[in-house]
Order: C-alpha cells, then structure tokens, then sequence
C-alpha cells in the first residue's frame, strides 16, 4: 500500500496528538538511545565516516549496544542553537519519541512522558491520545505516519 493511500484511509494524523516544538528536553541526559543495525549504516552513511572512525568520534559501545557519546549532559549531536546535528541520520527511536507503544500499555507512562514532552496534545484525554496512536502505528509498533 502506498504512503498516499494510508493517508487517505487514515482519518486521523499525528499532529492531532503530537508537534514537536524542538524543546531538546528529549536530547539530554546521562544516556542515549541504542541504535539497531540499520540506525548505525544510515548514521555512517549521513555522516560520510566508516564504522571506525564513527565508534571513536560519536558513539559509546558497550558490548553489543551501540550509543552515541555524551557531552556536557547531553547527546553528542545536540546543538543548542539548530538542535540534532544529526537529524536525517538519527536513530528511528530518536524520530519516533515521544511515540513509544509502551504508552498504550499503561496510562503511567503516557502521563510520565506527556510531563517532559511539551509536544504531546496536553488538551486531549488518555484514551482518545491512544485511540489516534493506535491507527498512527505498523505491526511492529513504530509509527507509519
Ligand atoms: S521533548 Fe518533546 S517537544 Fe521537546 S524536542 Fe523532544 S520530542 Fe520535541
Ligand atoms: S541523535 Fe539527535 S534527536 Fe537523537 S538524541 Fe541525539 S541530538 Fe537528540
């Protein structure tokens, strides 16, 4: 089915519950997103650079799980002024947030995430933010909107 079709038979859109006003809340912290394999060729790929030379200028890898670095409290691609450095490459967790299916699994944490997220619909109930959410998610829980 193409993107064109799913938006006609989709009655619903995610700014109905979600525009993010680029606060950066989401990009500080101590710890970052992992990122799948596809996350770490697209990011290589962004940036022009090869997996050694991204491993030892942005990324953390403990074990198997790949991170960006952190500095000064804060992922690595943060910009104060233009925010992710990084966009088009970022992880797919990193685009999808504050989305995340967990949400619907417990009204606790869509109240946790709606607190640090300025994004989030704040006018809209628990249950119509999931009722969109719902329709704005794939079988494997990211968002095909
Ligand atoms: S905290 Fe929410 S509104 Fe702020 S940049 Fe992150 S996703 Fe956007
Ligand atoms: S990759 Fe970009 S969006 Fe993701 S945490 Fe870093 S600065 Fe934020």
């Amino acid at each position: 089915m193409s993107g064109e079709q799913q938006t006609k038979e989709k009655s619903v859109k995610l700014a109905d519950i979600f525009q993010c006003t680029r606060c950066g809340y989401c990009c500080q912290g101590e710890t970052t997103v992992s990122l799948d394999a596809d996350d770490q060729q697209r990011m290589m790929d962004k940036l022009g650079l090869n997996r050694e030379e991204i491993s030892r200028q942005y990324w953390r890898i403990t074990g198997k799980v790949v991170q960006m670095q952190i500095r000064e409290h804060h992922c690595i691609f943060y910009d104060e002024e233009s925010g992710c450095s990084v966009h088009e490459g970022r992880p797919w967790r990193c685009g999808q947030w504050p989305l995340h299916p967990s949400i619907i699994a417990d009204e606790n944490n869509f109240q946790t995430i709606r607190s640090s997220c300025p994004g989030i619909n704040q006018e809209i109930s628990y249950e119509t933010f999931c009722a969109i959410f719902k329709q704005l998610l794939d079988g494997d829980g990211r968002l095909i909107c």
